[in-house]
């Protein structure tokens, strides 16, 4: 009897991969930090700032902690707070309609676009409406979001937002790098926020996150907010103090900046970035060519709109059963998003869009995610692409 084949386990996102590819350039970038002793707002922050505006055709980009705080600050800088309205999808990571809470806000849920997972601009429409008419909560702001790495539907979602004079944040975590028609997706939002977190298409080695804005005076308030409330240049030509405007705090903030050891890598990892956004697209195209047969749907892309594919996520009646079948050949899977926002415990009982959100019931359902980095070789996505194809002949 043979001895069975060895597995080669794969990674659902190799993030040792790049690291190989990158090297000493990351090596050298850390340990110029670490010898300079500017850990905190070191010069790599404001540089990497710099790089990320002029990549996003932003006038400005305040770095953070993390793609949560990124959503928060704009919130804050608003003055958005309790008896307010903050809309976004369901069909989402938790810190979406986490952070409207946190200013005592109340996330309202809108559905998605069946073919895009992303914001329903109808849905949207009809769930401001609707709150409009129950006058119990004061529409602000709409947070949409890139979901899997595809902008959503900015013109029309930007259309609905400003026909009720509602602020828009484009949620880019995982699709900070896409664009639609050839323009970020800034163009029609007021802000992108996006997230530094590693296995995010534009991913540092822990955690960071970022606002890019054209509005000055937001910038200037949120680079306050991240430091504690902190007098911005306004602020200390409106105050004139007679001491070291340094520890006067104007206005309720948070700790929440971007180290100077992750800013000095993501400037390393911003300079290979357009490359491995191609490089995504091509293991994108490859896998649509293989799987399109053996699947209910492959992903749809927005027409126009250009995916960093933070994730490849296909739909299938039995992703169990796929799941099992891929496992047995090392191939990991993931399922994002399993129970959408509104049906869990925290967000039970915030307001979703009139008829409910069947088009995200029913993709929680159904949706599957397979391994996809910029660093997926040919022969391991071929063994992907083999497995799905021996699931689907095994179920006939
Ligand atoms: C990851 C993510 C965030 C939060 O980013 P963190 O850096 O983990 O705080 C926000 N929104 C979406 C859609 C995300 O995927």
């Amino acid at each position: 009897m043979n001895a069975p084949l060895a597995i080669r386990p794969m990674a659902f996102i190799d993030l040792l991969a790049q690291r190989r590819r990158l090297g000493a350039r990351i090596d050298d970038a850390i340990l110029e930090v670490v010898n300079s002793g500017a850990f905190v707002m070191g010069p790599q922050v404001r540089d990497f700032e710099a790089q990320m505006a002029a990549f996003g055709a932003a006038e400005r980009c305040v770095s953070c902690a993390n793609g949560t705080d990124a959503l928060a600050l704009p919130l804050m800088a608003w003055g958005v707070g309790a008896g307010d309205a903050v809309f976004c999808p369901s069909f989402t990571f938790a810190a979406t309609a986490e952070v409207p809470p946190w200013t005592g806000a109340s996330p309202v849920f809108v559905d998605i676009h069946p073919d895009t997972y992303c914001m329903d601009p109808a849905s949207l429409d009809a769930a401001i409406t609707m709150v409009k008419a129950q006058g119990r909560l004061t529409p602000k702001v709409v947070i949409a979001v890139d979901l899997f790495g595809q902008p959503a539907d900015y013109p029309a979602i930007a259309a609905v937002a400003r026909a009720h004079g509602l602020k828009l944040i484009a949620d880019s975590a995982q699709g900070f790098g896409a664009t639609l028609q050839g323009k970020h997706p800034l163009h029609w939002a007021d802000c992108v926020t996006t997230s530094f977190f590693p296995a995010k298409p534009l991913g540092c080695y822990g955690d960071g996150g970022a606002v890019l804005t054209n509005d000055i005076e937001l910038a200037e308030l949120m680079d306050s907010l991240r430091v504690h409330g902190k007098a911005t240049a306004a602020d200390i030509a409106a105050a004139n103090f007679t001491h070291d405007p340094k520890y006067m705090a104007m206005r309720i903030g948070m700790n929440s900046r971007l180290d100077t050891i992750q800013a000095a890598i993501l400037i390393e990892k911003l300079a290979v970035f357009p490359d491995e956004i191609v490089a995504r697209n091509m293991i994108a195209a490859r896998y649509n060519e293989g799987l399109r047969a053996h699947v209910d749907a492959v992903p749809s892309v927005i027409a126009d709109g250009v995916s960093v594919w933070a994730q490849y996520t296909i739909e299938t009646g039995d992703r169990d059963g796929l799941a099992a079948h891929l496992k047995t050949l090392g191939v990991p899977t993931a399922c994002y998003y399993p129970i959408p926002l509104h049906l869990q415990l925290p967000y039970r009982d915030y307001p979703v869009a009139p008829g409910g959100l069947p088009v995200t019931e029913a993709k929680a359902d159904v949706v599957i995610s397979l391994p996809m980095h910029a660093d997926l070789a040919a022969d391991e996505q071929g063994r992907v692409i083999g497995g799905v194809a021996s699931w689907r002949a095994a179920r006939g």
